[in-house]
This record gives structure tokens, C-alpha cells and sequence, in this order.
């Protein structure tokens, strides 16, 4: 049995304006990960069922190993099919936010969305949320988004009309933003939830190789090349930190989704519990942090790089040359505990 953590009325509320839609938009957030997909595409094949008109749509591109994923062929990306994702959006009488809490988290999209009249329900598990949504889902104490959709699911009375695609979905994104149940997995329930996902008819092994065991070679090789030179380790600070350029992901074939993990790597080494990485974009220096323990990435990320997340693990930007960002951090580090 679950406990009943997220509020009646809430839940009460999201089914009302669900039940009265007939066309739903789910979106999800900017570089969108295994729980921004697992949660969106969830609740697309509950809505689905439910006979509602449902468009997924994202602002950028995913990475090819989420590409399996149930539904992931029907989705829409605002970066490349901007006309598709406005025409949606003006007919939609919902709107769902899932996994993010701040509207700039899906760039311009963000805009559109904004100045539409449809109702906003909002999915999330990070902290601070910003106002922006008739209905405010928001509970960090939940490992992933797509643990949330579970249980809404399940307290809207419908655990037994889950398809085994919707407990596919669920189940990676339960599975990706735990790094495999290695951290934030000591909720006891989060390993009832998994029974029942198996219930369903899982393969959560077949999962696992879908998700971590399908790298190009490519891929390999740029994790080679960052660990032998582009890592900088400052025991003193307990803190490594990894870059990455354009021309170093040029040089080795690089794909949306290549670098992901690569943050946490260092935190295998002995003494190191904050790691770094900066990644160049077309327009800006994308920054992953992650720790080990109580040290809050998600205060770094916002002080220093307009950012956010988790205790354990945020995303900033800057924009700017990548020696700026660096420098920007390396000074700012002896004024953290860490
Ligand atoms: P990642 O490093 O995997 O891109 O992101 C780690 C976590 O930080 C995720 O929960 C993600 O939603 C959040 N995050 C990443 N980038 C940003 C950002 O630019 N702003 C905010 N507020 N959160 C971010
Ligand atoms: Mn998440």
C-alpha cells in the first residue's frame, strides 16, 4: 500500500480538469531526460485510454537511447516543428507540466504557453516552483516526476486500467533520475511501486540495457578523452570539474544525449563529493552539477549560473566563453563548504 502523500483536493482537482478536456498538451522540460520522457509519455497513454486527444511535445530533441520508449515517435519537437506545436497549443484545453517548475525551463516555448488560456496542471518534483499553475503538483520529497504520475494515477482510482507501455514509462523515469537506484532510492515504497510495475509485465532488466547498454562507440571514445584531459580535480575543495568544447564534440561525432552520465564520474573518486561539467552549446555554456551528501548543487546553480535542481543534482547556463564559466566557478568555490 502507498501512503496517500499528495493532497486529496490536488489530486481531485487535476482529475476535474481532466475529465472536462478533450484536448491536452503535455509538456516537458528543455533537454529532456528519462523521467521527462517516462512522466510525459505516462500520462499520454493514460490519457490515451481515456479517449482524450493528447500531443506530447518537447522544446529540444532527446537523446536516441529514450527512443524505444512507448509513444516517443508521436512526440513533437518545438525546435523543429514550431508551427505543429502552436496549432496544438491554441486548441488545447490543458495544458501538463511535467518534470520542470519554471516556465523558462522550456525556452521559447515558455512564451507561447504563458499567453494561453488553457488551464495548467503541473507535475513536479523539484523545489521552488514559480505560480504559474492553476494546479500545483509539486513534492520534492519524490525521486522522479514519473513516480508522481504512479501515484496519481493510482489514487485517481485507475491502477487497474495501467497498460503495461504506460508502466514501461514510469518505470525509466523511476529509473533514471536514481542513477538505477543508487541514489535518492531509500524510500521504501519506491520498491512496492516496482512490484507492481513487474505486476504489469516489465522487464526492468530489458530496461536497464534499453537505457545505459546501447552507447555508440563514439560516445565511449568522448568519455575517454574527458576523463584523460579535460578533468581538473581540486581535493582541496573535494570538487573535480570536466569541460567540454564544441570542437572536442565535433572531433568525436557527437549525438544529443552523448554526454549524459558524464557528470558523475568523478564522484567515483575517492574524497570527491561535487562535480562540474561544462558543455558548449551553439549560444551558451550548459553546466551539470552533481554531489554526494548535503553539499546543495541546486544553491551553486542558482547563485552563480541562473540555475536549479535538486540537492544532488542541477543544471545552470552562462553565457559567455567557457574560460569565463570556469573561472566564474573556480573563484566562487572557496566560499562554499564543501
Ligand atoms: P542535468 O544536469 O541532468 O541536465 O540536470 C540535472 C537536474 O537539474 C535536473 O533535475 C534538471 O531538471 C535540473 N536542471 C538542469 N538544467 C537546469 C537549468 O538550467 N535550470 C534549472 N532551474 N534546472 C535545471
Ligand atoms: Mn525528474
Amino acid at each position: 500500500m502507498l501512503t496517500k502523500i499528495i493532497a486529496e483536493d490536488l489530486i481531485q482537482r487535476a482529475k476535474h480538469i481532466l475529465h472536462h478536456s478533450d484536448k491536452v498538451a503535455i509538456i516537458s522540460h528543455q533537454g529532456p531526460d528519462g523521467d521527462a520522457l517516462g512522466s510525459s509519455l505516462a500520462m499520454a497513454d493514460f490519457l490515451t485510454e481515456k479517449g482524450k486527444t493528447v500531443q506530447v511535445m518537447y522544446p529540444d530533441s532527446y537523446p536516441e537511447f529514450l527512443s524505444w520508449l512507448p509513444g516517443a515517435e508521436k512526440t513533437l519537437i518545438f525546435e523543429q516543428d514550431s508551427e505543429a506545436c502552436e496549432s496544438f497549443l491554441k486548441k488545447a484545453d490543458t495544458i501538463l507540466c511535467l518534470d520542470f517548475n519554471q516556465l523558462k525551463r522550456m525556452g521559447k516555448l515558455g512564451e507561447i504557453v504563458g499567453n494561453t488560456k488553457a488551464k495548467k496542471v503541473m507535475f513536479d518534483h523539484h523545489p521552488g516552483p514559480d505560480q504559474f499553475a492553476d494546479v500545483q503538483i509539486s513534492y520534492p520529497q519524490f525521486a522522479s516526476t514519473s513516480e508522481i504520475i504512479f501515484r496519481y494515477i493510482c489514487r485517481s482510482g485507475c491502477f487497474d486500467e495501467m497498460t503495461l507501455a504506460c508502466a514501461e514509462c514510469v518505470y525509466t523515469g523511476m529509473m533514471t533520475d536514481t542513477g538505477a537506484f543508487t541514489y535518492n532510492s531509500n524510500n521504501e515504497e519506491m520498491y512496492f511501486i516496482i512490484s507492481q510495475l513487474i505486476r504489469k509485465g516489465i522487464d526492468k532488466d530489458a530496461i536497464y540495457n534499453k537505457v545505459f547498454n546501447t552507447y555508440s562507440a563514439d560516445r565511449m571514445r568522448l568519455m575517454g578523452f574527458v576523463l584523460n584531459n579535460r578533468m581538473k580535480v581540486m581535493p582541496q575543495y573535494h570538487t573535480a570539474i570536466m569541460n567540454l568544447s564544441m570542437d572536442d564534440l565535433k572531433e568525436y561525432n557527437y549525438q544529443v544525449g552523448d554526454t549524459e552520465g558524464f557528470v558523475n564520474l568523478p564522484l567515483s573518486i575517492s574524497g570527491i563529493v561535487f562535480t562540474v561539467f561544462f558543455r558548449e552549446d551553439t549560444d551558451k555554456i550548459k553546466i551539470s552539477f552533481r554531489s554526494r551528501g548535503t553539499f546543495p548543487t541546486n544553491k551553486v546553480a542558482s547563485e552563480l549560473f541562473n540555475g536549479g535542481g535538486h540537492l544532488n543534482a542541477s543544471g545552470g547556463e552562462f553565457y559567455g566563453r567557457m574560460e569565463d564559466a570556469i573561472r566564474l566557478l573556480e573563484e566562487a568555490l572557496p566560499k562554499y563548504t564543501i
